[in-house]
């Protein structure tokens, strides 16, 4: 399989690094000091068309491949991992279930909106009592007839805020545990629906993070995606792509972590010399590089897989758990070779330190991905 970028997947990445550079880096520290991402930032994504990056012509989108669409995130985390959260979620979650499970008047109804920005998509599977045990998830969605009735609340919804587009996990046969889940979408503006508060958190903080609650929701019966009973296979399909998408996260905030240290090591001088003199500083920086190469190999093997249609499970929570702890441990090398300066806001290693932290906590934490290759592992 041949990992190098394609002239196109370039031209695509290089296209999203100028605009990164040009506006989204610049106002990264004041989104993160905010925990905002301001609307008209949105807005000038939305012309361009990264929220329908990977959704079908016909549909609205540009209809690129995911595998270009993780250059582009990668370019947006290396700026601020909060805001390109925002267009993994969109993009890798929700556009991606709508086109592969839909029916194609769910496809018509929601794929237009949602690749032109119109609306926002947001994921809806954990719950206050059910992080990693989805199956224990409680929310219901109860057969009336010509509607199901929600009722439930959801725990750490990203993109919550915006209220457009919400992909939701509910039992609609309670009584049958994870055999019971199904997934449905639902519109932002129902009635009944209610937005917890922000949540204020350490990294990642121009990404908007809720609670939702669903009070006697009435979801029309057409908008059940995909079949009855199927909620919980889908969600776990549908993960490869977010676990792909947090991996190439991961490198973003990586990359960025690793070109400050070590411009920062050229520059800084102790006992009348750059630190990058030193072998103690060089050697970080051989691990480093090292580290972040061998996660960008492992990421677009999952990602080139995905794309060509092959199961790649276990290759997606491989590039998963070690992207993850990679970008943790890159972030935490370059603090170290800013010294002291690195833990202070003005130097961007610390805001790439706690927006690092998250990406081994969501899509399933790190001992989540080791679970599911150590079973595909044995059960081989
Ligand atoms: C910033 C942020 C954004 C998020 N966005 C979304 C979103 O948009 N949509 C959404 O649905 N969710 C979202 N999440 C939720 C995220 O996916 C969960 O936090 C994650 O799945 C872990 O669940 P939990 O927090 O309940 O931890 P728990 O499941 O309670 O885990 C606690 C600890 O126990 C470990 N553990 C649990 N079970 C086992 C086991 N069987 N074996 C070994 N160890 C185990 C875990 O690895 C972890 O270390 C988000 C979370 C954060 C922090």
């Amino acid at each position: 399989m041949d990992y190098k970028l394609s002239e196109e997947e370039l031209e695509l990445k290089e296209m999203a690094r100028d605009l990164a550079n040009k506006r989204i880096y610049p106002i990264a520290l004041e989104m993160d000091e905010k925990a905002t991402t301001p609307d008209d930032l949105i807005a000038e994504c939305a012309e361009l068309g990264y929220f329908g990056f990977t959704v079908p012509e016909e549909y609205g989108g540009l209809g690129m491949p995911s595998t270009s669409f993780m250059g582009v995130l990668q370019e947006f985390c290396s700026a601020s991992a909060g805001f390109g959260i925002l267009f993994s979620v969109h993009n890798s979650l929700i556009c991606e279930i709508i086109t592969n499970f839909g029916s194609e008047e769910l496809k018509k109804k929601y794929l237009p909106v949602l690749a032109t920005g119109e609306k926002i998509g947001a994921y809806c599977v954990t719950e206050p009592n059910a992080g990693t045990d989805v199956a224990a998830l409680t929310t219901t969605a109860i057969d009336k007839g010509d509607h199901y009735l929600m009722n439930g609340t959801k725990a750490f919804v990203t993109n919550a805020k915006y209220q457009g587009v919400y992909i939701v996990f509910a039992k609609t046969h309670p009584e049958e545990g994870r055999k019971g889940i199904s997934c449905l979408v639902v519109d932002g503006d129902s009635e009944g629906i209610t937005l917890g508060k922000h949540e204020d958190k350490c990294g990642i903080r121009a990404s908007d993070t809720r609670e939702v609650s669903f009070d006697d929701v009435k979801v029309p019966k057409e908008n059940l995606l995909g079949n009855l009973k199927e909620g919980f296979k889908m969600a776990l399909m549908n993960l490869n792509s977010g676990r792909i998408g947090v991996s190439f996260q991961a490198i973003g905030i990586a990359q960025a972590a690793f070109d400050e240290a070590l411009k920062y090591s050229k520059e800084r001088q102790q006992f009348g010399q750059p630190i990058s003199n030193f072998q103690a500083i060089q050697f970080k920086l051989a691990d480093m590089a090292t580290r972040l190469d061998a996660g960008i190999l492992l990421a677009y093997r999952a990602s080139r897989m995905k794309d060509a249609g092959e199961v790649c499970q276990r290759q997606a929570s491989m590039a998963k758990v070690f992207c993850t702890e990679m970008a943790n441990f890159v972030c935490n090398e370059a603090v170290q070779i800013h010294g002291g300066y690195g833990y202070i806001k003005e130097y961007p290693v610390e805001r790439y330190f706690r927006d690092a932290r998250v990406t081994e906590l969501y899509e399933g934490t790190s001992e989540a991905q080791r679970m599911v290759i150590s079973r595909d592992l044995i059960r081989e």
